[in-house]
């Protein structure tokens, strides 16, 4: 007898938050103040020049910075 099989509805994982996860895939450094952030971006700043902006994250409550997010 074969075995019945239950359908289960497969969950679909939540869209991860743009602000939350890299390009990549892979979560963003948090911070979990926004001085922190704001020193971090300020030392990619000094060391690389690449200017970010630090954003409050709805997804793991800390801080994160990136550059702004304009992709649709
Ligand atoms: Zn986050």
């Amino acid at each position: 007898m074969a075995k019945k099989r239950t359908r289960r509805a497969s969950p679909i994982p939540p869209a991860p938050s743009p602000g939350h996860v890299r390009r990549d895939g892979a979560p963003k450094n948090r911070y979990p103040t926004q001085q922190e952030a704001a020193d971090a971006a300020h030392l990619r700043w000094v060391l690389d020049r690449v200017e970010l902006d630090v954003y409050r994250c709805d997804v793991c409550d800390g801080w994160h910075m990136g550059k702004r997010f304009r992709d649709p």
